[in-house]
């Protein structure tokens, strides 16, 4: 998506580490008419595709769901990063590595909200390891429902999570693949 890798090499900040921030348009301040594309983008990638509910994780991915949503008429359920007092009925859960935070976590969904046969296309802002796609897929699958897709804004190509994913037979459209990045120059290569 060409909008985006513009919008990522004028605003995208790298940082050490292999992080990219991106957070003056996609996960902090967010700029709605960039997010619609985005939405449309997803809509027409997965045009052939059953879509019954997104499923997102808090907080980065909530934005980005919701405005996608609209295109496909579908509900957004997010999973939530830690026990809720709000959380009642049956819960289905996974555990995460957080890629920026280092540290491990559980994601929660209530089961109410994930029903048997449903197809669901999951949609966060960043594919690096996997690991967080790899949890919401295994929500789904506890949910007996299906994976529909997996829609990503930004994937970085140089780390595993796209390839894992793929290997496993699942359908990952990334708006924008990162295959790699410099701090020292605050350079981006895409694929393509
Ligand atoms: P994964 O579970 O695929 O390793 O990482 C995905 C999650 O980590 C995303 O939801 C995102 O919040 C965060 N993340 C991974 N890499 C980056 C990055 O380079 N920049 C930012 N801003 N977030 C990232």
């Amino acid at each position: 998506m060409e909008l985006l890798k513009e919008r990522i090499r004028k605003d995208g900040v790298v940082k050490e580490g292999n992080v990219l921030k991106v957070d003056s348009f996609l996960n902090h301040q967010m700029d709605i008419t960039l997010f619609n594309e985005i939405g449309k983008e997803f809509k027409r990638r997965f045009a052939d595709e059953r879509i019954d509910k997104i499923l997102t994780i808090e907080a980065s991915g909530i934005g980005i769901a919701a405005i996608t949503a609209q295109y496909f008429g579908v509900p957004v359920v997010f999973a939530k990063k830690a026990q809720s007092i709000n959380l009642d009925g049956t819960i289905l859960s996974a555990p995460v590595e957080s890629f920026t935070h280092k540290r491990r976590y559980e994601v929660i969904v209530a089961s109410r909200f994930l029903q048997p046969e449903e197809h669901v296309l999951i949609v966060d802002d960043f594919l690096a390891n996997g690991c967080a796609a790899l949890g919401l897929c295994q929500i789904v699958e506890a949910a007996h429902a299906q994976v529909a897709g997996i829609g990503v804004v930004i994937e970085k190509g140089f780390q595993q999570g796209g390839r894992v994913l793929r290997e496993q037979g699942l359908r990952v459209e990334s708006l924008a693949i990162v295959d790699g990045m410099d701090a020292a120059t605050q350079t981006v290569q895409f694929r393509d």
